[in-house]
């Protein structure tokens, strides 16, 4: 193994962790295996040097769109099948735990009518099959034309065997996690939804010959802290608590994961986490293409506190209201309470810390935008310039055009 880790200054490293658990996590481990080892880390080095491609903010084959919520929930996924030796015990660890999993198959391993039958079991059993590229490539570097080929060879595999049971393929996962927005884009307009992770088991850590079996040696993943190194349950354990559940990848392909499942899943369920699927669309609505309704917030119209039962952190949202100076009506919008900041919600206007007519109180209001159509869906309101409420927070003065009782 090269030390490429350590190479990495630190915000680079964090940035890119999930690439490189994605790419470490598809090696193989036999020692046929060193060569292609070492291809994957030059592949990984150069992914590192163009890694705002590699995995941007946007186009991410890392990072699922939604990223709370889960409640203690999990999605189990496995990568790099089927295998026909170890994917069969993989699903005899899940039936014993009434669990059922996705599993991210690659094209190239469906070789015999035996893997052809062994995926048909899994569909009647209720696992979901994913679409994992044909020859497992490095998709960061690689032509539209190029990922589609790849993308379509398992795909025109894997679509018979679903039709059989009335499905299409839906999930696909990137090797390695590595995509650009090219082949990004080549997958999404297949009408594949991308699938990234939150919780990395580096099942392929502890399976490591380099790091010897059970433990995952620094040289070879520097991220499990040296209290996890020799208990695989533990760290699976402290990633899941660290998101409060989410997407779990593991390799149905290393022979350590099958003969630690039992053990990884029972110490889960033991600390209340439960498993659930990654086509359930109250844990992963986004994953699933459906989009939640906008919760209540900041400017939105109100007549009591309880309307606006919303956070802000802990803090809770409240209900402003107003008499209006010009006909004398009651009104009401939902606020927060602020001092120099309020913070902003995704698809709604932009909000400002302004002073309330009550002296010395800061709150939270919307700028007039288009989305608010500067103001008027706020009852009452009018567009008036005002200043930022600042009193200890040592915010720039400004000022804005903000929705304020008429
Ligand atoms: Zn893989």
């Amino acid at each position: 193994m090269t030390g490429f880790l350590k190479e990495l200054h630190v915000g680079r490293a964090i940035l890119v962790l999930g690439v490189a658990v994605g790419l470490m996590g598809c090696q193989g481990d036999t020692k046929g295996d060193v060569e292609e080892e070492e291809d994957l880390n030059d592949a990984f080095a150069e992914l590192l040097l163009t890694e705002g491609k590699a995995d941007g903010a946007t186009c991410s084959g890392v990072r699922p769109p939604d990223n709370s919520g889960f409640d203690g929930r999990i999605a189990l996924t496995f990568d790099d099948g089927p295998d026909l030796v170890r994917t069969p015990i993989v699903l005899a660890v899940l039936k014993a735990h009434n669990a059922t999993g996705t599993f991210f198959v690659n094209g190239k391993r469906i070789t015999t009518d035996a893997h052809r039958d062994l995926i048909r079991q899994m569909i009647v059993d209720g696992h979901i099959i994913g679409n994992h590229s044909q020859n497992h490539l490095n998709a960061s570097n690689l032509s539209a034309d190029t990922w589609r080929t790849e993308v379509q060879l398992t795909h025109d595999i894997l679509a018979p065997l679903l039709a059989e049971a009335g499905l299409t393929p839906t999930f696909f996962r990137f090797p390695f996690g590595s995509t650009n927005c090219t082949t990004y884009a080549v997958v999404t307009d297949l009408d594949y939804h991308v699938t990234g992770w939150h919780i990395d088991t580096a099942d392929w850590c502890f399976n490591s010959s380099t790091g010897g079996y059970g433990y995952c040696a620094e040289s070879t993943f520097r991220y499990v802290p040296d209290e996890y190194r020799a208990n695989f349950p533990g760290w699976v354990l402290s990633q899941a608590r660290a998101q409060n559940g989410g997407i779990l990848l593991m390799h149905d392909t290393k022979s350590y994961t099958p003969e630690n499942l039992d053990a990884m899943l029972t110490e889960l369920e033991e600390a209340g986490f439960t498993f659930t699927r990654l086509d359930d669309v109250d844990t992963f609505p986004l994953l699933n293409g459906v989009t939640p309704p906008r919760q209540t917030w900041v400017g939105d119209p109100c007549e009591d506190h309880s309307e606006c039962d919303f956070l802000s952190g802990d803090v809770p949202g409240f209900c402003f209201t107003y008499q209006t100076s010009d006909t004398n009506e009651l009104f009401g919008f939902c606020s927060l309470p602020c001092d120099g900041y309020c913070p902003d919600l995704d698809g709604t206007a932009p909000t400002f810390c302004a002073e309330s007519p009550t002296p010395s109180e800061g709150i939270c209001v919307s700028k007039a935008y288009p989305q608010n159509e500067s103001c008027a869906t706020i009852p009452g309101s009018q567009a008036r310039d005002e200043d930022r409420f600042i009193l200890e927070s040592g915010a720039t003065p400004s000022t804005a055009l903000v929705c304020v009782p008429r």
